[in-house]
């Protein structure tokens, strides 16, 4: 396999072949975000993409049974690329069960319900989608690119297409100024966006990002992290989707935790106010990762 620059994965696609069919991210512009500014945006050469298959067909191709396709939002490629990735995925893998890739609400608001409809036909059943934030005001500081309602339309036609999403919520992204807003407005985007999974991650503010530049003029303050706590509280008190498995197992969180929402929901509240009341011992900074 042949992959350009550092590459990014979710968590839970840690034992998936990643496919490299798209280099960095076509919008770019999140102001916390630092994982593709050293990468120029393009699509990626189909040649070499279906070559990066046949490669995993011959060296592991009857093991593989999860393909993610990166880099920072693969759904942006057009049909002319995914489908032949897709049919060449299911050819070379007999065991495949799953394709994934990240999304923006941009993403699937550009495509079409026939589109989306073809891409689940032919195997690309869960997109990652990270809203990060429900608070109108703080998705327009993080220049995210898409509003609530976009996010609610991005969701609705995903799961017109039979496509799961799994939605990713940035704890500290409103910083103090709108850690209320953005924890209620975060719970209210994951009841109304419905997805299968949802996650929460911590912010890190990394220097020379645009947010981190805000950082240093005084313009941001992220939540100090007992305030972190407590917009992760709110957000699984209030977040009512129908059924969603619930995690904060990423690295960048203080407080690993998993369940489904709603079912869980008090039980998961205990350990949170425990957490509060300093009854559980939080990740130190030093073991926590981007
Ligand atoms: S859409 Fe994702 S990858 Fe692209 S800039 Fe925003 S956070 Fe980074």
């Amino acid at each position: 396999m042949r992959y350009e620059g550092q590459i990014y994965r979710p968590p839970s696609e840690a034992r998936s072949l990643i496919l490299q069919a798209t280099i960095g991210c076509s919008w770019n512009h999140c102001t916390y975000c630092d994982m593709y500014r050293d990468k120029t945006f393009r699509v990626r050469e189909l040649d070499a993409v279906l070559e990066d298959v046949e490669t995993a067909r011959e060296q592991v191709g009857d093991v593989v049974d999860k393909v993610f396709v990166a880099d920072g939002d693969g759904l942006i490629m057009g049909l002319d690329h995914w489908e032949p990735i897709l049919e060449a995925c299911r050819a070379a893998f007999p065991r495949l069960r799953r394709v994934s890739a990240y999304a923006t609400a941009m993403n699937l608001l550009e495509k079409t319900p026939e589109e989306l409809a073809r891409l689940r036909e032919l195997g690309l059943s869960l997109l990652y989608i990270g809203p990060e934030s429900g608070d109108d005001v703080t998705l327009k500081k993080i220049a995210k690119g898409a509003s609530f309602d976009d996010h609610v339309r991005a969701a609705e036609k995903a799961h017109a297409a039979g496509v799961k999403l799994s939605a990713i919520f940035l704890l500290g992204a409103g910083g103090v100024e709108r850690s209320a807003e953005h924890a209620q407005g975060s719970a209210n985007l994951a009841g109304a966006m419905d997805p299968r999974f949802v996650s929460l991650l911590t912010l890190t503010v990394i220097p020379g990002t645009p947010l981190g530049k805000q950082q240093d003029k005084g313009a941001f303050e992220l939540p100090d992290q007992r305030s972190l706590l407590g917009e992760l509280r709110t957000f699984v008190d209030e977040a009512r989707p129908t059924d969603a498995i619930f995690r904060t197992n990423h690295a960048s969180n203080y407080l690993p935790l998993a369940g489904r929402l709603p079912r869980d929901r008090e039980k998961i509240l205990e350990v949170v106010d425990a957490a509060l009341r300093g009854g559980i011992a939080l990740r130190p900074e030093w073991a926590r990762g981007l």
